[in-house]
């Protein structure tokens, strides 16, 4: 088991650095349009300000070279500054004399956030300056950053390595719940898979098969899938040199007695037409699934007792092919059964559609939550000790 912060004593005056993930969208205007990031990382700022310690968070934001005014957290502060009133700084530095002279001023009880920490290219490269520099304005490193837990970069991997650390309850959460999910499932487990990165998502069933009852796979994957089964797949989206996996997937499945259904109608472009099809022509591409297979799918979703979730199941963000997401996004969101969805699409597909109030647990981190679905382990986590 991972130290959490509830492990960590005598922390009252201490430097605590805290990595968080505040990678939220922002406009133009530098309004937050989804605080959604920020919002579940309260719950460990309070705790560690409650400590009475010298509180320095720090995140990166979006992909910037260099400086870039679009990218600033500066908006961050003012949001935690409205939920920590008096007790907020902001220091637009993320490293020099400006940062150390900062965390120098900074009393217990405060907390302090630092500049977009991608701002400085060392922070991706791991750079071993740049994770002396963060070691050296702290005492203890709290990772709390679920969302880059799969990257070795210098504030979470290469700080964690250096100083005492422990996880935060954000990464606590997500942890526990893919844990239990995979290892002890509530039955009938049933997992959604859908999108196009059919190579990932290979990959992720195949770590699935055997420990869910059955599998939905919907989305542009479906279709090598469905290729793999000789079915006529039009100019749908396909991975050739997959196809033989799938067709792999689709026996051991068999064996593992894992049920999986693919779609078996389709909403499809035609030229620029749109045309429902159950055999598809050669001219035609597959981007949702049709009528039948909804019923089909939401039939299992009823029963389910937990549901994974991955990946849309057509080309949502056009409205022409986003009744498929709609109406199982609408089933899960309805349905008794624990809901668990990970991966940014599909996240991004549930805020879209409206539907992330009904959803148990939607995951803060796309790429991170895709590895813990692969039964792989993400390093930035690894590094942290354990009890
Ligand atoms: P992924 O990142 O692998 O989950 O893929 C997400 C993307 O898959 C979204 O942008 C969808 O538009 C796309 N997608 C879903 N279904 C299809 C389809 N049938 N054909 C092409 N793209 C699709």
């Amino acid at each position: 088991m991972k130290r959490t912060i509830r492990d960590l004593k005598n922390i009252k005056d201490k430097r605590v650095l805290l990595r968080c993930d505040f990678n939220i969208p922002l406009d133009k205007y530098g309004d937050i349009l989804d605080d959604t990031r920020i919002f579940e990382s309260l719950p460990t700022i309070k705790y560690l300000n409650d400590q009475d310690c010298k509180l320095i968070l720090c995140s990166h934001l979006g992909r910037p070279k260099g400086y870039d005014k679009y990218l600033s957290l500066f908006p961050v502060a003012v949001y935690l500054m409205k939920r920590f009133p008096n007790k907020v700084k902001f220091c637009p530095k993320v490293s020099g004399k400006d940062v150390t002279t900062a965390v120098k001023n900074l009393k217990s009880g405060e907390i302090l956030l630092l500049e977009n920490l991608r701002f400085d290219p060392r922070e991706e490269q791991n750079d071993d300056s740049f994770v002396k520099e963060l070691c050296s304005i702290a005492d203890v490193y709290v990772d709390d950053a679920f969302g880059v837990s799969h990257r070795k970069h210098a504030s979470n991997y290469g700080v964690a390595l250096k100083l005492p650390n422990a996880i935060g309850f954000l990464v606590e959460k997500e942890l526990d719940v893919f844990e239990k999910a995979l290892k002890n499932p509530k039955r009938p487990f049933v997992a959604i898979f859908g999108g196009a990165k059919v190579k990932d998502k290979l990959t992720l069933i195949n770590n699935v098969l055997g420990k869910a009852d059955t599998i939905l796979i919907g989305g542009g994957m479906a279709y090598t899938f469905l290729l793999a089964k000789g079915v006529n797949i039009g100019k749908s989206i396909v991975d050739l040199d997959l196809v033989d996996d799938a067709r792999d997937i689709l026996q051991k499945a068999k064996e593992k007695g894992t049920k999986i259904l693919l779609p078996i109608d389709h909403v499809t472009l035609v030229g620029d037409k749109v045309k429902k099809a159950f055999l598809m022509d050669q001219d035609m591409v597959g981007l949702d699934i049709g009528k039948d297979t909804i019923k089909e799918f939401k039939k299992e979703i009823k029963t389910a007792g937990q549901i994974l979730w991955n990946g849309p199941l057509g080309k949502y963000e056009d409205p022409r092919f986003r009744k498929g997401t709609y109406k199982i996004a609408q089933a899960v969101a309805k349905s008794k059964a624990y809901s668990i969805v990970g991966g940014g699409d599909s996240v991004g597909a549930i805020n879209t559609l409206g539907f992330a109030k009904k959803i148990d647990h939607l995951s803060t981190g796309g790429g991170a939550s895709m590895k813990l679905m692969e039964g792989k382990v993400l390093p930035a986590i690894e590094v942290i000790d354990t009890l």
